[in-house]
């Protein structure tokens, strides 16, 4: 590939977890799983207090269209639905369930079995599945495009490019041919002929068994792309550009440009789920930080509050000035440990004071950084001034909505201006304009 790259950032990789291999964490007293767990309609519990439930069971659910059913990660007893602050700082419902450490699983957990797209996209919703890799679409909505006679092509983002995750990593080293059973699993249903798989190129051992594993499958028509270890090489936009060379402006679908798009940990559970029918009920996470004395990458049941986690991996070291949900790049920062790990978490980091790069913000001095690291050449600088002024026409002209909040401008200003967020404020003035 010899087409020219988007704007890019380096970052320092800190994968200090990548050689540890994962772990499995035991099922801890008390789950707390919530039921706003993806985009779009947040689930009903279907549990009462006192039922016993089962591993696997569904315990929440949504007739909207774009949702995906909740299920229980242990068996034990619900002791309560109650109503927290959730890390977005919305509301939301808790199902409380105490374990009784026998991880009975329910009768319904079977393979799917399936003859056509119906069924497929069907046991798809049935699994609980939500895009993994940050944004929790409802898979099943995704898989299922008004065109999907127009499209042809799978790309799975393998790219892990936030610094200190490494959860995918040790996933290809160690599920691999759940992947590929993921992606052929899908190609047949969706009749898809060609797939990619991105992966960055420090990941050079698992692009090695990658293509191992392909080799080993007989399926010629899944390829691996080797991208460059630059930020955000991940984002979908970007990664959609760097290996097919098309442009994906803001608000298109990549299902129209002909691809269906899904993250690596997505595949390799779709993989393991038309084997053995167990919904999505647990989740490999990286945790990491100065602030924590044992980092680790470990497998933990859906619901289990961020303190048991730390307490898992050796408790805190020192006091964490700041813990983030997911990388330190486009991950959030929460205000508390007691909240509960939710389907798309794919890291808890915990850094000290020395480490949290906590800075005050100054005046611009113009120096243009910001422009050269966005991937689509808006003007941070400009787009923040706009949102200071709340000038919806110009946040508009700015182009804001196609700001994909990742960080890079921020990252390299000088002034440590917040410039990803601003522009997260600059999209809600600019929707609060056009929806009067
Ligand atoms: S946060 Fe937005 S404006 Fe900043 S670099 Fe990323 S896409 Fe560009
Ligand atoms: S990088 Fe920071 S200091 Fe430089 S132009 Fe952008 S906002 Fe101003």
């Amino acid at each position: 590939m010899n087409r020219k790259h988007l704007n890019s950032i380096h970052v320092n990789h800190n994968k200090n977890t990548e050689k540890c291999s994962t772990e499995i964490m035991p099922v801890p007293d008390k789950v707390y799983i919530s039921m706003s767990q993806h985009i779009g309609a947040p689930c009903k519990p279907l549990v009462a207090k006192g039922d016993e439930v089962k591993v696997g069971q569904v315990i929440g659910d949504s007739d909207a269209f774009v949702s995906a059913p909740i299920h229980s990660s242990v068996s034990g007893k619900v002791v309560g639905i109650e109503e927290a602050r959730s890390a977005a700082g919305g509301v939301d419902q808790l199902v409380v369930i105490e374990t009784d450490k026998k991880q009975e699983v329910a009768e319904t957990v079977k393979p799917p079995v399936v003859s056509g797209k119906e069924d497929f996209i069907k046991a798809v919703r049935d699994s609980g599945l939500v895009g993994l890799g940050g944004a929790s679409f409802p898979t099943h909505v995704k898989y299922n495009p008004k065109n999907l006679d127009e499209v042809d092509t799978l790309i799975v983002n393998a790219a892990e490019c936030e610094p200190f995750i490494t959860s995918d990593h040790r996933l290809m080293l160690e599920d691999t041919r759940n992947i590929i059973d993921g992606i052929l699993t899908v190609m047949k249903y969706l009749d898809l002929k060609k797939a990619y798989i991105g992966v960055e190129s420090n990941k050079p051992d698992a692009i090695e068994k990658l293509k191992e594993e392909i080799t080993k499958s007989g399926h010629p028509e899944i390829e691996v792309i080797t991208l460059r270890s630059r930020y955000p090489q991940g984002a979908e936009r970007v990664m959609i550009y760097e290996i097919t060379g098309k442009h994906m402006d803001a608000g298109v679908l990549p299902a129209q440009l002909g691809i269906i798009l899904s993250n690596v940990t997505s595949i390799a559970f779709i993989g393991e789920y038309f084997k053995t029918g167990m919904p999505l009920i647990a989740k490999r996470i990286t945790v990491d930080g100065d602030a924590v004395n044992s980092p680790k990458n470990i497998i933990v049941p859906i619901g289990t509050k961020i303190y048991d986690i730390i307490n898992f991996c050796g408790g805190y070291k020192s006091e964490p000035k700041k813990i983030i949900m997911g990388g330190p790049m486009m991950g959030r920062a929460i205000f508390s440990d007691n909240l509960p790990l939710v389907k798309n978490n794919n890291a808890i980091l915990a850094f000290t004071k020395d480490k949290a790069d906590i800075q005050m913000e100054t005046q611009c001095i113009n120096c243009g950084r910001c422009h050269h690291a966005c991937p689509f050449k808006l003007m941070p600088t400009a787009l923040s001034n706009a949102m200071e002024q709340r000038d919806a026409d110009r946040l508009k002209k700015l182009k804001v909505m196609s700001c994909m909040e990742c960080g890079s401008c921020a990252y390299v200003c000088p002034a440590k201006r917040p410039l990803g967020f601003n522009n997260k404020l600059g999209k809600a003035i600019l929707k609060e304009a056009e929806s009067k």
